[in-house]
């Protein structure tokens, strides 16, 4: 059925927006087989954004964990801004002007989609306006000023919960109303669908990149493909280029917070989500015995979502890909391991996948290719590092 992976993803959507979310799918349809939207999206993703990303040997990582394995490191942290999320902002505001849209919105919580996108908008001169939590707003000064330098208006969202799922509701109420000019830049391969399929196809270049980089590198496939998991985005992007290999075993490491025992967590199918409905599409979804969302916790903003991409959910159940968590602390030995063996400062959030391998490489044979995913560099969480490790800076 469109738009389903297995029984996970779908259309959960108020009447109101079948349309809207039928419009898009039909010109993102079209787009995607138009050169010239190609090769433009082509150009910017390299003279703008970075791309192509290096694929990186991280020889004294792979000796300092034993020399089992080879650690390739896929660079998305070099990318402008710092991240992977470029790579679909960009995507989605090209394509919200090629269909004439004058207008772009976006949810965010920690505020990184929020300047993704706000730049974008920038880049292609389009109104931004971002919705975000009354409680994240303050937690992130910082991003709330960045995205006003970057011309866009932050809307303060000052009911329920005032965080990140409380936004998304009303960017769909805002999208569900203004549709005709405004387009809705979703920030993970998430939300009902066309959105999944959007986001994949934007972040696909990171797989794409890499499987060619592997072969040029190594003259073979990977063994494993390790990406941290919020939504999803960074690590679909990388699978992608490699769900037809059958060989190739793929790893998404969830957010293991406090430990999955404490409660305070997001390992949605790692941990104890169970198959539920929010913003729109099926998956797994932390929730209560009442089917209420659980309040989730992780050291990084970027994976503390309490559901996961449709996509993952049907990987999952398939048994094609693996999906481990890693806790808070153990992201932090992750942080100061890459910084320390190998000069980058990584994303909390890839800490995750970079801690990680210090379990993989016990299963490795020598010969063994590892590629991972370093979604994003950590500038971002320098200062939040010190803090929670007591250092006065
Ligand atoms: C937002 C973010 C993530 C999580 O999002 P996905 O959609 O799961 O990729 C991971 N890493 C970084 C650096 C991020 O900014």
């Amino acid at each position: 059925m469109k738009g389903r992976f297995g029984e996970f993803g779908g259309q959960y959507v108020p009447e109101l927006l079948v349309p809207v979310l039928e419009e898009l799918d039909n010109e993102f349809e079209k787009l995607k087989k138009d050169n010239e939207f190609r090769k433009e999206l082509d150009y910017y993703l390299g003279q703008y954004a970075g791309r192509p990303t290096p694929l990186y040997f991280a020889e004294r990582l792979s000796k300092k964990l034993g020399g089992n394995a080879k650690i390739y490191l896929k660079r998305e942290d070099l990318l402008h801004t710092g991240a992977h999320k470029i790579n679909n902002t960009i995507g989605q505001v090209l394509l919200a002007k090629k269909m004439g849209k004058k207008r772009v919105i976006a949810e965010t919580g920690a505020g990184q989609h929020g300047v993704a996108t706000a730049t974008a908008a920038a880049l292609f001169g389009l109104n931004c306006e971002v919705y975000m939590g009354a409680n994240d707003a303050k937690r992130q000064v910082l991003n709330v000023y960045r995205m006003k330098l970057l011309g866009a208006d932050v809307r303060i969202v000052d009911i329920g919960s005032k965080t990140l799922k409380d936004a998304i509701n009303e960017a769909l109420r805002d999208y569900a109303s203004n549709s005709k000019e405004t387009h809705y830049v979703i920030g993970s391969a998430l939300g009902p669908h066309p959105y999944p399929n959007i986001v994949k196809y934007f972040q696909s270049v990171i797989g794409k990149e890499a499987h060619a980089q592997i072969m040029d590198a190594e003259a073979k496939m990977p063994d494993y493909l390790v990406a941290c998991v919020g939504g999803g985005s960074n690590a679909i992007g990388l699978f992608s280029g490699f769900l037809k290999e059958d060989t190739v075993r793929m790893i998404g490491v969830e957010a293991g917070g406090k430990g999955i025992a404490s409660g305070k967590h997001a390992a949605r199918i790692s941990g104890d989500g169970k198959k539920g409905v929010l913003h729109g599409n099926l998956s797994y979804v932390l929730q209560d015995n009442y089917g209420q969302i659980r309040e989730t916790h992780s050291v990084s903003a970027g994976l503390d979502y309490p559901s996961i991409g449709p996509e993952h959910a049907y990987l999952y159940e398939l048994g094609n890909a693996k999906y481990v968590n890693i806790t808070d602390s153990e992201a932090l030995e992750g942080f100061h391991l890459l910084s320390e063996t190998e000069g980058i400062i990584p994303a909390l959030e890839s800490a995750h996948a970079i801690a990680y391998l210090k379990k993989l490489v016990l299963k490795c044979k020598q010969e063994d290719v590892i590629i991972v995913n370093l979604s994003g560099r950590g500038d971002k969480d320098v200062a939040h590092v010190a803090e929670l490790e007591g250092v006065k800076i």
